[in-house]
């Protein structure tokens, strides 16, 4: 699965060479890619960066394999499922790079697979460092391909709960903003952690109302500013500022609000930074920014996936595509939650 980065409907198939041991001394065989919008992103020419020395870029960062060779003393073994790490440190490093904690890398010198300077999961056959490997329960099977977008969840909540620390602990109310495959992880989380959960979409009825009310949250369809609920917690997935302020205003004194979605377009001006600083500044609240997951919160979304509920992570995959004909996955329809990619058709 190939893109030109920077240059639109260049996304398309080809015959690469079989990947070298300097990518990793995991040899995997490609079961399964995820689609989001960062694919549609840089299929666009919005995004993403080729390897160095190179124009096309292998996509593909949500993935699924199966260990054909693993060194002994790796923890891995042939027949094991695996899913690969995105990020990779700053070779300089940066302090958090340095650390271990590339997802906070303070300089962009970070390499992303499938996205930012190294080749992606979308091929038939991959390589990836044990360290940069995650065992996926046999059971989960095709589910394991979930953990990407999980991981990115879990990182959030994770911080929503270090945040949570500054003062009591709150474990009441959140609304997520987009009910996507973004948003309805981010309701799974919240929903494990004992928050009572609202989300809000512009989808009426349908699979996204029935997954949110699978979880026992509350779906309100329509637009943010409506929802009339005071939380404690906003998890923004929508990447819309409009939608994001509205469901700011929902958020209680002390309340914790997170970004998560991005979207590549252009600005407006639709913040009173003058009032943004008097609501946050009087209510003690707090509003950041995150992206990316390091190790430990693909190990917490690994266990989130195992505790969640089968049938309901199933219902997320909504479409499947072969590979041969893999970029159907960039079009949108409407039925659409999690379309993937199927490595092995
Ligand atoms: C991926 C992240 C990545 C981010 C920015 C997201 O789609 O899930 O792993 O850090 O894009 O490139």
């Amino acid at each position: 699965m190939t893109v030109v980065p920077g240059q639109k409907g260049t996304a398309g198939i080809e015959e690469v060479p079989e990947p070298g041991a300097q990518d990793g001394a995991l040899l995997v065989r490609g079961m399964a890619v995820g689609i989001c919008g960062t694919d549609r992103e840089i299929a666009q020419g919005a995004y993403g960066t080729p390897p160095s020395g190179e124009a096309r870029l292998v996509i593909g960062h949500e993935s699924l394999g199966e260990v054909l060779e693993a060194p002994a003393g790796s923890g891995f073994a042939p027949g094991d499922l695996v899913v690969g790490i995105v990020r990779r440190p700053d070779p300089v490093p940066c302090p958090a790079c340095a650390a271990g904690e590339w997802d906070m890398c303070r300089t962009d010198g970070f390499g992303e697979r499938g996205i930012v300077r190294l080749h992606g999961y979308g091929s038939e056959h991959w390589r990836v460092e044990p360290d940069f490997a995650v065992p996926i329960l046999p059971r989960l099977g095709e589910l394991g391909v979930l953990l990407e977008p999980a991981s990115v969840l879990a990182k959030a909540w994770d911080q929503v709960d270090q945040i949570s620390r500054r003062a009591f602990f709150l474990r009441g109310r959140a609304l997520v903003t987009g009910a996507g495959p973004i948003g309805l992880m981010a309701c799974l989380l919240g929903a494990q952690r004992g928050y009572e959960m609202h989300v809000v979409d512009l989808a009426r009825a349908g699979p996204k109302r029935d997954l949110v009310e699978d979880l026992g949250a509350r779906y309100h369809s329509g637009d943010a500013a409506d929802v009339d609920v005071d939380v404690d917690v906003v998890i923004e997935c929508t990447g819309l500022g409009a939608v994001g302020r509205s469901a700011g205003r929902q958020l209680a004194s002390g309340g914790i609000m997170c970004l998560t979605g991005i979207m590549n377009l252009g600005p407006t001006l639709d913040v009173d930074a003058t009032t943004l600083n008097r609501n946050m500044v009087l209510h003690n609240q707090v509003l950041f920014g995150t992206v990316n997951a390091g190790r430990r919160h693909w190990e917490q979304a690994a266990g989130a996936l195992a505790a969640a509920d089968p049938g309901w992570l199933c219902a997320l995959i909504t479409r499947r595509v072969p590979l041969t004909s893999w970029t159907d996955a960039l079009d949108r329809q409407p039925e659409d939650i999690k379309v993937v990619v199927d490595l092995t058709a």
